[in-house]
């Protein structure tokens, strides 16, 4: 797992949670339902565990603008193909898990 606490602030985690909480733990791209944290996944092994966890990404790819309106909450396929292509500077490697 990487975090770069550099870019992202203190309170990422209760940022992000609350972004999930609002896509009610689905992809706001292809409706994907994603496993709540505390849900079991015993039955899924840790590649499907992977496919099934919620990311927030920011719209401008900015971690540091964490204003409402610049995240989304995306599965972790949809997540990346936004990090695909275009002209970032944030690789997926430096993206938070969370
Ligand atoms: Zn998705
Ligand atoms: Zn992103």
């Amino acid at each position: 797992m990487t975090f770069t606490h550099s870019l992202y602030p203190d309170n990422w985690s209760e940022i992000a949670i609350a972004v999930k909480q609002e896509a009610k733990w689905r992809c706001q791209k292809c409706g994907l339902q994603c496993i709540p944290p505390g849900e079991k996944t015993s039955h899924l092994t840790r590649s499907q565990r992977r496919v099934y966890t919620l990311q927030v990404h920011h719209w401008d790819r900015n971690p540091a603008n964490n204003h409402r309106a610049n995240l989304i909450a995306l599965c972790s396929a949809c997540h990346l193909l936004y990090h695909q292509g275009g002209k970032s500077n944030v690789s997926p490697g430096q993206l938070s898990l969370w």
